[in-house]
């Protein structure tokens, strides 16, 4: 017994010595390692990783279904908080990132990298926005956001270039921003009408804590190029700042994001929450006070924390692929769902029949965070369009 608690405690301190995105890896690789082993194995491994048995049970099977390799190219619209109804854009397979943040609604980043090259062709992802626009002619912004960080992709100018030319309407990056030290990533960004970056960290160990970035990546460098683009670019910037309770919400990182945002000066700073089941499941969103710390720390901050109300649009070519990519990019609580399928024309109770039917083959997973439902698109739900 003294053994095996010596070994416990000499595994744990050889954990505590890797990096936390390496340390993430190895505890999640074990945790499915030894599911099918039964409670003694996991009694001894809850010990070695302080965490109860029933919680890293869920991450492990969290683990094991939220990670399609397949992803369509375009979809939505979806109506958007900060957006109005967005036409999503997909440039870089699930999930390919430079960050693998606790938050991300997409599950574990699978490669982490800062290569950037084309991940898939320009053609196909054109021809797709292409079909969601004249299925939904009044959108008002085509948004490239991506499975992944869409700055990797080398073609992002070019997808944005050919989807301008075809269509006078308004188009926005969604991007963690981590990339933008590079001229080649700025420019492509400049081409957009609206860049959306992350900024929620104001410090390295916040910034290092929150989205274990790719080790070449410092929070120094990041602010750099985040720097470099406000300068020439702050009128089309809108900040995001993902608030996480206990992680970057304290008075002094909350000081630290203000300062740093002060310094940039984007035209608009958006508070987000990470309302939807996040990759880390212990991760919670904030509590209303540290919001409010939120809004007088950060100057220029407006509160998005709260879920959007709008009505989902449905599509009548195919309502229940729409419905899975959508879920592909965008958890749906269960009545966002049902309104996408009413939407596309289906009764009430077609609605819940389908719904139903796609969480029985696995097309869509339903996932609990804080007690409500969410459908995320699982390994069957893979379809056309989608990146091979
Ligand atoms: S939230 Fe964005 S930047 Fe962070 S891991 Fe997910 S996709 Fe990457």
């Amino acid at each position: 017994m003294r053994d095996s608690s010596k070994a416990q405690t000499g595994v744990r301190k050889r954990l505590e010595e890797l990096s936390e995105t390496v340390r993430e890896d190895v505890t999640r690789t074990c945790f499915s390692l030894i599911l099918p082993h039964g409670p003694p194995a996991q009694h001894v491994f809850s010990r070695i990783w302080d965490i109860p048995g029933p919680q890293w049970v869920r991450m492990a099977s969290e683990d094991q279904t939220e990670q399609p390799c397949d992803q369509a190219f375009a979809f939505g619209p979806v109506p958007s908080r900060r957006l109005g109804m967005s036409i999503g854009v997909n440039v870089v397979p699930r999930k390919v990132c430079s960050y693998n943040c606790v938050y991300c609604q997409l599950g574990r980043t699978t490669k982490l990298t800062v290569e950037r090259r084309v991940y898939t062709q320009t053609d196909p992802v054109v021809q797709a926005v292409r079909d969601k626009l004249a299925q939904a002619p009044h959108t008002d912004y085509v948004t490239v956001v991506g499975d992944g960080e869409p700055t990797l992709a080398s073609n992002l100018g070019e997808v944005r270039g050919r989807i301008a030319s075809e269509w006078s309407g308004r188009t926005a990056l969604l991007t963690n921003g981590s990339l933008l030290w590079m001229s080649e990533v700025r420019s492509a960004a400049a081409g957009f009408d609206i860049v959306l970056p992350t900024i929620s960290a104001g410090d390295q160990a916040t910034f290092r804590r929150l989205h274990r970035p790719h080790v070449s990546l410092s929070f120094e460098r990041c602010v750099r190029g985040l720097k470099s683009f406000c300068s020439e670019h702050a009128d089309k910037i809108w900040a995001e700042v993902m608030l996480v309770r206990e992680v970057n919400d304290s008075t002094r990182s909350l000081r630290a994001i203000g300062a740093l945002i002060k310094e940039l000066h984007p035209a608009e700073v958006h508070l987000t929450a990470p309302i939807r089941p996040p990759s880390v499941s212990t991760i919670q969103p904030p509590m209303r006070d540290s919001v409010e710390l939120a809004l007088s720390e950060i100057p220029g901050s407006v509160d998005f924390t709260r879920p959007e109300a709008s009505e989902m649009p449905g599509s009548r070519a195919d309502p229940v692929r729409h419905l899975i990519d959508i879920a592909g990019t965008h958890p749906l609580r269960r009545a966002q769902a049902l309104d996408v399928l009413a939407n596309s024309g289906m009764s009430g109770r077609e609605a819940d029949e389908a719904l139903d039917s796609l969480v029985r083959s696995a097309a869509v997973i339903a996932l609990d965070r804080q007690g409500e439902v969410f459908y995320v698109r699982g390994r069957q739900g893979a379809g056309r369009n989608t990146f091979k």
